[in-house]
């Protein structure tokens, strides 16, 4: 029995055990993932751990002796298959049981499927853990025409790498742009514009039927008919929320686990946190959604463990993410959820601007490509939900910290 078992050991989970004790809390932890690894950082893997340019020493979240030092119990290779909220255990698939006294649950997501023939085929990954990298790039050097499916930061991310190692790269993306989920129109053209420029073939409103081939793929076939030949192929599509078995447990929550603003679920002696959390976020207007970054795995880590030791603070951390590509730095801050009007501010084609996102005329986001100063001064803009008037916000000659 522990006193905290973390079930879960990517970025929300050990930063949870990490906080745990930095805050003072004496009693046992157990850090249970299903994964073979330390835990790690998960962003490198579609950047320059894919690349090759980081070594899997470099990313991983605190080296094996933070965790000794610090009596937290790693418990690696186990998958929790099964809770007991009223006996206050969890089963492994293995059939070991660990009891607790508060369980914290950070399982994340796992990739979605497409859903089509050929999925399961050989040479077709789904970049979300180490396993699937490294499966990857034992196959890499034999491989030279790649089909992205997938859009999104990660399926970008992936091909801009992927050109860098020389692959012809094809992306299909479902929807009329890129980033169509996350960012604006500006944004998406200003991405689809350097791919392309990068030797990219990117398809837009592209379908897929089926990933063709035999034991290996070799085609995917579009709605329309379309084969594009692929030696390999990259789904990122997005996930879906890792919580089954607590869902089963009689937990609630539909898309996730639902969490109330200390992260407790419906059972008071279990939190969730990260990816697999679906909480009223105040940045995006009190809706509840589930936020897919590290910062917001790290601080709800914090605001979950607050809660634990007694001293509870509801969630409200600022949301921010980046993405690299190419030369590029893009670094979002607030959610541009619900947003009715958006800004440029600067010139795509200079490769330096940000796009501001406006909800009944405050400042909700901002999505910053190589500007870093507005990023870091828009951040109090997005604290404040200012309202400024749009010529102001559009104007490069004004800094933004001056407009506020
Ligand atoms: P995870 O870090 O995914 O950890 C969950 C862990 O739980 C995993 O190890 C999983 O295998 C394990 N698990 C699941 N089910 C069970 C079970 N039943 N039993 C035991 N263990 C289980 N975010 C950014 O902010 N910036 C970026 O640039 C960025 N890039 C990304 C690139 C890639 C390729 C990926 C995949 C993600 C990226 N993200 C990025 C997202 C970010 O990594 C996640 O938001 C973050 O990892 C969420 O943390 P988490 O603890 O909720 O989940």
């Amino acid at each position: 029995r522990y006193d905290i078992i973390i079930v879960g050991a990517g970025h929300g989970g050990a930063q949870a055990a990490i906080y745990l004790r930095q805050w003072g809390f004496a009693g046992s932890i157990a850090l249970i993932g299903d994964e073979p690894e330390l835990p790690y950082e998960r962003p490198p893997l579609s950047k320059d751990y894919l690349a090759g340019e980081k070594p899997f020493e470099r990313i991983l979240i605190r080296p094996a002796a933070f965790w000794d030092e610090r009596s937290i119990t790693l418990l690696p290779s186990t998958r929790i298959a099964a809770v007991d909220p009223a006996a206050k255990t969890v089963a492994a698939a293995d059939g070991r049981s660990f009891g607790y006294s508060i369980l914290i649950w950070a399982t994340g997501g796992t990739p979605k499927r497409l859903g089509c023939r050929g999925e399961s085929l050989g040479g077709v990954h789904f970049i979300r853990n180490r396993a699937e990298v490294d499966a990857m790039t034992a196959e890499m050097e034999a491989v030279r025409q790649i089909v992205v499916i997938g859009g999104g930061y990660i399926g970008l991310e992936a091909a801009a790498v992927l050109r860098k190692l020389g692959k012809s790269v094809t992306l299909l993306e479902a929807q009329d742009r890129v980033l169509s989920r996350v960012a604006g129109e500006a944004v998406s053209r200003f991405y689809e514009a350097e791919h392309r420029a990068q030797g990219v073939d990117i398809r837009l409103n592209a379908g897929v039927a089926a990933i063709e081939g035999e034991g290996r793929v070799c085609g995917v076939r579009l709605v329309d008919g379309t084969l594009l030949s692929a030696e390999m192929v990259i789904v990122g599509i997005g996930i879906d929320a890792a919580a089954a078995p607590l869902q089963a447990s009689g937990i609630a929550g539909v898309n996730g686990v639902d969490v109330d603003v200390f992260c407790r679920t419906s059972d008071p002696a279990i939190y969730a946190i990260g990816d697999c959390a679906a909480h009223e976020n105040a940045f995006a207007g009190g809706m509840r959604l589930r936020v897919e970054s590290v910062q917001n795995a790290h601080d709800q880590a914090a605001c979950a463990v607050k809660a634990i030791l007694g001293q509870p603070e509801p969630y409200r951390a600022v949301p921010w993410f980046w993405s690299n590509q190419y030369d590029l730095r893009l670094q979002t801050v607030g959610l541009s959820v619900g947003d009715d009007q958006t800004i440029l501010r600067g010139v795509p084609a200079s490769r330096s601007f940000s796009l501001l996102y406006l909800r009944k005329g405050r400042v909700i986001a901002l999505d910053c490509v190589n500007a870093t100063k507005d990023y870091v001064q828009g951040r109090k803009l997005v604290e404040a939900g200012a309202m400024i008037d749009p010529g102001r916000l559009a104007d490069t000659n004004v800094p933004l910290k001056e407009m506020f």
